[in-house]
């Protein structure tokens, strides 16, 4: 582990927010699957990492009832997203984290970053090394240079980000960019767990 990340868990516990490190995401996800309990009710937001991690029929097979809208019909996508949003477990990354622990995130529907704060017991939250950045600015810059051009090509969404790479403020109907959460300190009202990846992950 290095220097920077052993910074970031250290700063993320000063906000009551507990982490834990894997070294690469087969790790990860051998420590996401510890962390629940067999027969909980799981909600996943949208989240290429946690795709990447390939738990779900794990999941599934220890028992435990899942609710990810990406695998849902479209009209039955949003009482999916509700019902994710009182899971015992909410299992999503987060779009940008800063050196000292701070977790900015956009979101285009609003349910992930909802839920990431209040609704379920607990909020695992996966992230790569990719999405260290310096200060909130710096996590801005990245949501809207990088994650959000790269969802936008992902999605099929008519957005100028996804054709030049850079946020054109857009006032489209097809804009991702609708919610923005700054998590500054662990909530009250929600076990939050940071796994910090030792390499790069989703976008
Ligand atoms: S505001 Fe629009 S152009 Fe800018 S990043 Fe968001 S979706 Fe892309």
């Amino acid at each position: 582990m290095d220097e920077q990340i052993q910074e970031l868990m250290s700063a993320l516990e000063r906000k009551r927010i507990s982490c834990t490190f894997a070294a690469n995401r087969t790790e990860a996800a051998e420590k996401v699957l510890s962390m629940i309990p067999a027969d909980s009710n799981v909600g996943i937001g949208g989240s290429v990492t946690i795709q990447e991690l390939g738990i779900e029929e794990t999941l599934k097979e220890k028992g435990c009832e899942v609710y990810w809208h990406w695998r849902v019909p479209k009209e039955e996508a949003d009482a999916e997203r509700r019902r994710a949003l009182t899971a015992d477990v909410y299992l999503c990354s987060t779009n940008a984290i800063t050196e000292d622990g701070v977790l900015v995130n956009i979101d285009g529907t609003g349910n992930r970053v909802v839920s990431m704060v209040y609704g379920p017991k607990k909020a695992v939250i996966v992230t790569g090394k990719n999405k260290i950045v310096k200060d909130v600015d710096s996590a801005l810059k990245r949501i809207k240079e990088v994650a959000c051009p790269l969802n936008a090509r992902r999605l099929n969404r008519a957005t100028p980000c996804a054709k030049t790479g850079k946020c054109h403020d857009c006032k489209t109907e097809e804009r991702m960019c609708n919610v923005t959460t700054i998590i500054e300190r662990a909530p009250s009202s929600i076990e939050m767990h940071v796994l910090i990846v030792g390499e790069d992950m989703g976008f």
